[in-house]
């Protein structure tokens, strides 16, 4: 097999040999291009934006000449479909958007921005983020960098294929209930999403709002550490985010592991649908963490089987609230009076048409499923009690971090399936989550 995965350098070791000399701003936009073509057929980016790579040459150069005096000097930055960029179309891959463009920043992309990032790529997702595979989406299927047959994972699976293939330095995706942690995982990246609160959702393009929140994938946890610090804060368009101050970095030696508490999920581990090769895997890593002096520990996490539904309740209810705004009238999309052989009698009719048109069928089921949980002689019976199991499962894992620092967990119960394994089955791909 033809591996085509590449490690660009760290930031840090991009900017000293920015400011060195020892490469050139034309060389770094001229590699990530070149990969961006070379491996085109991995579906990951949809778009480039000149303007902004001409932006970088000058602001950097310009940076370089004063002997670097912009702290992110070298991040291309590659931005999932979901987050708005100045000027630029956003879709989340879906028709529906088809043609609209941002006025303005999300308040993530202005943070890194200002600190000297370029956003200059547009990534391939799930349509309105809902999937775990890359295959709902306009754009068409993004590919493993291991395995052109297989999944990358999703939603943010362009963000994660990018990254692998050095189509960009780091990535921006957006995680609701593993978005940026999956496809991280099966591209072989690093994929972080923080705290609700942590990062502004401000520029984001709504999902289930009360679980969205902004993440980053990269190939080092020091460049997320470095692009974190940036994007942290509260924003006064966000009025769900939070202040808060990034640490610093810490090496796990022995000294400092000895230090740290670790706990895993003694159900989780042993229940019989982890494949075989991610038990090993994590199980692998305990052990490595042992032997630097952590101190692990064995834990009881008996909800696991109200994860799923509790998720999907609550985040069918929340999008199917958050998607009504697309009708036509607003944003992107609309069927026209007489539109092939639609004939439209009314403003609703060009709604249902629009939106029929414009909506892929998951992105349909869960407006159905949502809109069902929330109707008046249903609510009590889900939506209701979704959220007092949503309450439960929050409280037990606020115990869990009473008793340790840390929880390692596998991502998801397999490694990365065919892409199609689930075309007859689609609410059973939900199980991953
Ligand atoms: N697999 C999850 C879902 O389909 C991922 C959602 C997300 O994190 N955006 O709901």
């Amino acid at each position: 097999m033809w591996v085509r995965r590449v490690w660009l350098p760290p930031l840090s070791v991009l900017r000293r040999a920015l400011v060195s000399g020892a490469l050139k701003v034309d060389e770094l936009v001229a590699y990530v291009l070149g990969r961006i073509r070379e491996t085109a057929s991995f579906g990951a980016t949809v778009e480039v934006w000149e303007d902004e790579l001409e932006g970088a040459r000058d602001r950097w150069e310009e940076s370089v000449r004063r002997g670097g005096d912009i702290s992110l000097l070298g991040l291309l930055l590659g931005v999932k479909d979901t987050i708005c960029v100045r000027g630029k179309r956003v879709q989340a891959a879906s028709r529906i958007l088809e043609g609209y463009r941002s006025p303005f920043d999300a308040t993530v992309v202005g943070r890194l921005r200002r600190a000297g990032a370029i956003p200059f790529a547009r990534h391939n997702c799930d349509e309105f983020a809902m999937g775990s595979a890359n295959e709902y989406s306009v754009y068409g299927v993004a590919r493993n960098p291991y395995d052109e047959g297989r999944t990358p994972g999703g939603s943010s699976g362009g963000s994660g294929v990018a990254v692998a293939l050095g189509q960009c330095v780091c990535a921006l995706g957006s995680d609701t209930g593993g978005s940026v942690r999956l496809p991280a995982a099966w591209c072989g990246v690093y994929g972080f999403k923080p705290t609700y609160g942590v990062f502004s959702r401000y520029g984001l393009i709504a999902f289930a709002s009360s679980f969205d929140q902004i993440g980053i994938l990269a190939n080092y946890p020091e460049d997320i550490l470095l692009m974190m610090r940036w994007m942290v804060g509260e924003d006064p368009m966000d009025a769900t985010s939070v202040s808060y101050s990034v640490g610093e970095e810490k090496q796990v030696d022995e000294e400092y592991g000895r230090g740290l508490s670790i706990g895993y999920f003694v159900d989780w581990l042993e229940h019989p649908d982890l494949e075989s090769e991610v038990r090993a895997m994590v199980q692998g890593v305990l052990d490595r963490l042992k032997d630097l002096g952590c101190r692990i520990r064995p834990l009881r996490f008996p909800y696991l089987e109200y994860l799923v539904p509790t998720y999907q309740v609550l985040t069918t209810a929340e999008a199917s609230s958050n998607l009504a705004r697309y009708d036509g009238v607003r944003y992107g999309y609309r069927v026209e009076l007489g539109h092939g052989s639609v004939v439209l009698r009314s403003v609703e009719e060009m709604m249902v048409q629009t939106r029929s048109l414009g909506f892929g069928s998951e992105v349909k089921r869960r407006i159905l499923l949502g809109t069902f949980v929330l109707s008046a002689g249903f609510y009590e019976a889900y939506y209701d009690r979704a959220q007092r199991a949503r309450a439960l499962l929050r409280e037990a894992i606020r115990k869990v971090f009473q008793e340790v620092q840390f929880v390692l967990a596998p991502v998801a119960p397999c490694v990365p399936f065919r892409i199609g394994a689930f075309a007859e089955h689609p609410t059973a791909m939900y199980l991953i989550d």
